[in-house]
């Protein structure tokens, strides 16, 4: 199919792993929900700048003058990726976790929020200071826009509210309609934050097009190293908002005053919550990878990705013991799919799949514990967790498996997938 392109490049390809029935295997890395493996490309520009870095906003100096038009520049291009409008700020965090919190921190006084409790805990918790509504599991996305705006109908619309959602869920891989879910925000007054984690790596993502205010990812997810987020979108939250972190970089200035005390001013700018010396090289990073996927071009990543899907739904479908979890039944997804295997304890079942077949799953409940225990039907107060005790048999799972894979996988990686649960 000429519009599947090959596996883009990335670290570890080559890595071998023992086996327990003997010999070795290379290591097939399919959990990339969690972390997908740095791009080769992102890995050479970082190699290539590293010698030349320096504080940012601080020196004199070439290399410092050097790092910091580097990290501005990937500021511009973080915004370019994420196509965000004119007055946009976009803040260097250290994750998606660490971007919503930011915002939670910047919410308005009186600011309510919206949110189901389908989310991972990443946006599902970040909120506790506020007034929040937690929105029950949808069944399809038209239900859940329903599900929306029937809670926006109740509250006051002058009053600031946030509704935060997934663009493609964690647990099941499926796409929201965060379109129509942002337009029902906005057509009650409230604004929205799309958590990206885990649609940015596989989806282009338009601040435009999409309508929404805000947008959280994680480089880790998206195929740069570890320690860099973002949270790109609407300024005026954020510069009217106590800085995240207080310090150097996020003042302009700071005097003593009369009494004695300290008088200070903060900057406007998304510096105004980038307080202490930034992560140069994590930004530089993210900037790389959003140039390589703008690069290698989302429809051929979508194109490999949905091959992938169909080799593991096919190559399982006559398993009758699989079951895939989904809320949204047959629904659009990225490569991320979760299951349990009935008859088997899902983390001995992925511990089988690192030691006799060298591929590397998740397992447990994702950091979306009411998600998956709504998916698996199972009691609210279970601890289903990694290591959760064997479901007794005809008794249902505690925890599920998830597999992934994104713009470096292989087809073996999948092949070997499928033939190692059958
Ligand atoms: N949201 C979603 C949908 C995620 O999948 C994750 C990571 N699993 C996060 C947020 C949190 O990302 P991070 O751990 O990089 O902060």
């Amino acid at each position: 199919d000429q519009s599947v392109c090959a596996p883009l490049p990335v670290l570890g390809r080559d890595v071998t792993v023992p086996l327990v029935t003997g010999g070795e295997v290379t290591y097939a890395a399919l959990d990339y929900a969690a972390s997908a493996p740095a791009l080769q490309r992102v890995w050479d520009d970082v190699a290539a700048y590293a010698p030349y870095y320096g504080s940012v906003h601080r020196g004199a100096g070439y290399l410092s003058q050097l790092s910091t038009d580097l990290f501005e520049n990937a500021r511009r291009t973080v915004a370019e990726f994420l196509d965000c409008r004119t007055g946009d700020q976009v803040v260097f965090t250290r994750s998606t976790t660490d971007s919503l919190n930011l915002l939670a921190a910047a919410l308005p006084d009186g600011c309510e929020v919206f949110v189901f409790e389908t989310e991972h805990h990443a946006s599902l918790l970040p909120w506790r200071d506020a007034r929040v509504t937690y929105l029950d599991a949808p069944d399809s996305p038209r239900r859940a826009v329903e599900t929306l705006e029937h809670a926006l109908a109740g509250r006051d619309p002058h009053g600031p509210a946030l509704v935060c959602v997934t663009g493609a869920s964690n647990v099941t891989g499926e796409l929201w309609p965060v379109r129509e879910l942002a337009a029902a925000a906005h057509a009650h007054g409230a604004r929205i934050v799309l958590d990206a984690a885990q649609l940015a790596p596989h989806h282009p993502v338009s601040v435009r097009e999409l309508d929404v205010d805000w947008v959280a990812f994680s480089g880790h997810k998206l195929y740069a190293p570890f320690g860099s987020g973002v949270l790109a979108g609407r300024s005026d939250w954020l510069r009217e908002a106590e800085p995240y972190l207080a310090g150097g970089g996020a003042s302009r200035t700071v005097t003593r005053r009369a009494d004695g005390g300290v008088d200070v001013e903060w900057h406007d700018s998304a510096a105004r919550h980038e307080a202490g010396s930034p992560n140069v090289i994590g930004a530089y990073a993210v900037a790389s990878a959003c140039k390589a996927l703008t690069e290698a071009g989302f429809d051929t990543l979508i194109a490999r990705e949905e091959q992938l899907i169909r080799t593991v739904r096919e190559g399982l479908a006559d398993v009758p013991e699989v079951r895939f979890l989904s809320l949204f039944g047959d629904a659009p997804r990225v490569g991320v799919l979760s299951f349990v295997v009935e008859g088997w304890n899902s983390s001995h079942f992925a511990a089988a799949l690192s030691a006799e077949y060298g591929i590397g799953v998740r397992d447990g409940l994702f950091c979306a514990h009411p998600l998956v225990r709504t998916l698996l039907g199972s009691d609210p107060q279970s601890q289903g967790e990694c290591g959760a005790p064997e479901a007794a048999p005809g008794e249902k799972s505690l925890n599920a498996i998830r597999v992934s894979f994104g713009a470096g996988t292989p087809d073996e990686h999948v092949e070997r997938f499928v033939r190692a649960v059958r």
